[in-house]
Formats: C-alpha cells, sequence, structure tokens
C-alpha cells in the first residue's frame, strides 16, 4: 500500500514509473551495504552521545555571548566535546573560522615559522590552499612569511611515494599536511589507515614533524577519525560533515594542545588566543549540527553510493565504483558530454527544498580555466553537506556531488538527474 502511494508520489514529482523501478531495482542490491553504513552511524552517534553526556552538556551552554566572549562556557564545552570526539587534548570550534579553508589557514600559519618548510606528501592540496602556501603566488601567502613548501606528488597508482618523501624531508620541514578526501582532484581518497601509515613513516624521519590531516568531507564516513592514528592536527568545515547541516557558519581543529593554542594566537591574537570569541547565540546550532552528523553522513554516504551503482548501470564512469569502500562522501560521475553534465545539475538543483525553481547554468568562475556549473539549493549558503553538484565544463565532463541533509532527499535528488537526462534523450535504459 504505502508503495504504490510512493510510486503515485514520484511520479507527481515528475519521476517517470519506468525511472522508480530502475530505482528499486538498484537500491534492492544495496541492503548489506546500506545496513554496514547504519552501523558506522550508530556506533559514531555513541561516540558523539557520550562525549556530550562525558561534558554535561546542559541548557546553559547555548545562551548566547556577546563582544569580546569571555567566559563563554558553551563555546568551551564545545571544544572540550570536539576534543573527545576526535580523541585530541583539545580543539578550537569557532564561528570565527569562516570556512574549511580559514580553519587550514590558520592551523599552518600558527604554528609555521619563517625559515620552516611545510611538505605535502600527497600531492597539490585542494585549489584555495594554492593561494594560502603561495603555490600560486597571491598576497598574504606562506612564501610571502618566508615559509617554503615541498610537494611529493602520488605514484601513478595513486599510493604514498616513500622514497621521494623521505628524500624531501629536511631538518626545515616543519610541518606535513595530508588531505583525506581527493576533493575535485583525480586520485582517490585515503583511509584513515593509509593515513595512519604515512604519518608513522613520516615520524619515523622525523619524529617532531607536525602532521595536519584536512579533514574535509571524511568526518564520521568511518569510525576512526585521523586524530586517532597519529595526526597532531585535524581541521575542518563546519558547514560539511560536522556541522550536520545546522551549524550557520564555522569550523574546527583539534589535535595536541600546544598546536591548538598556536592556532588560536593566530585566529584572536598573540596572549589572547582561546580566552575571547563571542559566538552570538549560536551555539546549540553547533551542538545539534554534531549530534546529528552521524546520521546525516550516514544519508549522504548512501546517495553517493546508490547513484554511482545506477549511473554505472546505465554505463557511465564513477569514481568511486559502485563496490568500492568510501572515505568520504563526494561522488564523481563521468557524463561524457556538457549537455549531459548541465542537465545532470539541473536535475540536482530541481529537487532542492530552497531555490528548486532556479535553473543552474555554466559561468566564468573566477580562478577557472573554463566555465563551471553549480547545483545547490541549500539552507546555508555554499553548505555542501547539503545536496549539491559542481562540474567544470571540461572534458571528460565529469559532474562531482556530494551531500543531502537525507538519504531520502539524496535518492530523490539522484532521480531527478536522471529523469532530466532521460528527458533529453541522454540516457538510454536497457
Ligand atoms: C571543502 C574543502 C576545503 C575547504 O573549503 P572551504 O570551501 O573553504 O570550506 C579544503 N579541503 C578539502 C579537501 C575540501 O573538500
Amino acid at each position: 500500500m504505502i508503495s504504490e502511494n510512493l510510486d503515485t508520489f514520484y511520479i507527481e514529482m515528475g519521476i517517470d514509473l519506468k525511472l522508480i523501478n530502475l530505482g528499486k531495482k538498484i537500491e534492492d542490491k544495496l541492503k548489506d551495504r546500506f545496513s554496514h553504513i547504519d552501523q558506522i552511524a550508530e556506533l559514531n552517534q555513541l561516540k558523539v552521545l557520550k562525549a556530550m553526556q562525558d561534558n554535561r552538556v546542559s541548557d546553559i551552554h547555548f545562551a548566547a555571548t556577546t563582544g569580546y566572549g569571555y567566559n563563554d562556557i558553551g563555546r568551551d564545552t564545545l571544544e572540550r566535546v570536539y576534543a573527545d570526539v576526535f580523541h585530541a587534548e583539545d580543539a578550537l570550534v569557532r564561528p570565527q573560522l569562516i570556512s574549511g579553508t580559514h580553519a587550514l589557514t590558520i592551523a599552518l600559519a600558527g604554528n609555521l615559522r619563517p625559515g620552516d618548510e611545510l611538505i605535502s606528501p600527497v600531492g597539490k592540496p585542494y585549489d584555495t590552499l594554492e593561494g594560502v602556501i603561495g603555490i600560486k603566488e597571491t598576497k598574504g601567502s606562506l612564501a610571502e612569511y618566508g615559509i617554503t613548501y615541498k610537494q611529493v606528488d602520488l605514484k601513478s597508482d595513486g599510493s604514498f611515494d616513500y622514497d621521494k618523501i623521505k628524500e624531501a624531508i629536511s631538518p626545515k620541514t616543519k610541518m606535513a599536511t595530508i588531505q583525506r578526501s581527493k576533493g575535485y582532484a583525480n586520485r582517490p581518497t585515503f583511509s584513515v589507515s593509509q593515513i595512519g601509515q604515512l604519518i608513522s613513516f613520516l615520524k619515523d624521519i622525523k619524529p617532531d614533524i607536525i602532521c595536519m590531516v584536512d579533514n574535509c568531507y571524511g568526518e564520521f564516513v568511518e569510525t576512526i577519525e585521523p586524530s586517532d592514528v597519529g595526526a597532531d592536527l585535524c581541521v575542518g568545515s563546519l558547514i560539511k560533515n560536522p556541522g550536520g547541516g545546522l551549524a550557520p557558519i564555522g569550523g574546527y581543529i583539534v589535535g595536541k594542545t600546544e598546536y591548538v593554542e598556536n592556532a588560536s594566537y593566530r585566529l584572536t591574537a598573540p596572549g589572547l588566543g582561546k580566552e575571547v570569541g563571542a559566538t552570538l547565540g549560536i551555539n546549540s546550532s553547533l551542538y545539534q549540527g554534531l549530534f546529528m552528523s552521524p546520521q546525516v553522513v550516514s544519508g549522504a554516504l548512501k546517495g553517493a553510493i546508490y547513484s554511482a551503482k545506477l549511473y554505472e548501470y546505465l554505463g557511465f564512469g564513477v569514481r568511486p565504483n559502485g563496490n568500492e569502500d568510501r572515505y568520504d562522501i563526494i561522488q564523481a560521475v563521468t557524463l561524457k558530454s556538457p549537455e549531459a553534465v548541465i542537465a545532470f545539475c539541473e536535475g540536482i538543483q530541481a529537487a532542492a527544498p530552497v531555490d528548486s525553481f532556479v535553473t543552474p547554468v555554466p559561468w566564468p568562475m573566477p580562478g577557472y580555466s573554463c566555465d563551471v556549473i553549480m547545483a545547490a539549493g541549500a539552507f546555508i549558503q555554499g553548505s555542501s553537506i547539503e545536496l549539491s553538484a559542481d562540474a567544470p565544463i571540461k572534458p571528460p565532463y565529469t559532474v562531482f556531488f556530494q551531500g543531502g541533509l537525507t538519504w531520502h532527499h539524496a535518492k530523490y535528488g539522484i532521480l531527478k538527474s536522471l529523469q532530466s537526462l532521460y528527458d533529453k534523450n541522454l540516457i538510454q535504459l536497457k
């Protein structure tokens, strides 16, 4: 009975019965996979809950502070909760960290000094970090402050090039930046355990090297985090996984007390550090978002796997493929033509709870060599834990998409993308 009503509802919301049935066939094969994801979410839910209980989170922690924000016990307790969830010594979790890039910048700039060298042993970092580090000449970059940078590319099979990494480390090497997620690059995402092996290798060569992991898109995808396998710092954005879709702004830095403290002096001012920083009444959203995050991440993961299976079935290239283990929430689908990329993004947009009536179009975004199309109908601007898709309009015409605050919304968005391709005769049903 529910099943028939559901079909009627999907049809009313613009999905053909043929596609609904194809979706069902794919979903039926994913039961075991989904139950594994549910178990990971269950464990992470308990981890977050325990940290909140252990820190005696209470109504008082949701009160607003203003001005300097001295004695903001809601903020300080939230930082204890984050530290506990990540099994780290300390944390900086602030609305004043305005994005993931900013949090990474503060962690780097707070811990590096002129004459120090930073190494990326995992190849080129996320686009926005090129300016931060000074790989691309940029005002205010670390390079301008006399901090040098070395990069060791991954081997062609995506593995770490241990020999070259060993060669690249010198007495000047103060810090390593390790990006967990592939982001929008064509390389694998690393598992936490692979990151652990890399960190052990680095520390064997130079025990005092500070290992920072860019944890964006990775939080709660596994049951352990990089801080469980030796990372000195883990950094991420609250408008991705750990904000659970509810955090309206923010970033986090967790890790060793000394390094978190160094970062805090760069975020506020030397001598002030963590003591200041008003939270203006958003604490409850940061707590509640963290509380929801394991569940939200599990929905996004289910959506990513469902779409991988669906588009793989229809003959498109997908990365990761439908069977691979997942270490982040990003799904890449190679659609082979600009028309298909645009149709896909139109479908995702049309499925959104916000701005569903808007048509996304490719535009010449600053910093890109070609037009880029973006689909997002989000409650929080730019939030990519909400269902969203981006694609540069260039061969091989790959769209990257991620998120979905609930599995059912992710599923509808993917069906809607498929419908959009179907309406334009861009897919053949077998
Ligand atoms: C999103 C992301 C960042 C930071 O991006 P912001 O848009 O500044 O939050 C950094 N690294 C990776 C791998 C990311 O996915």
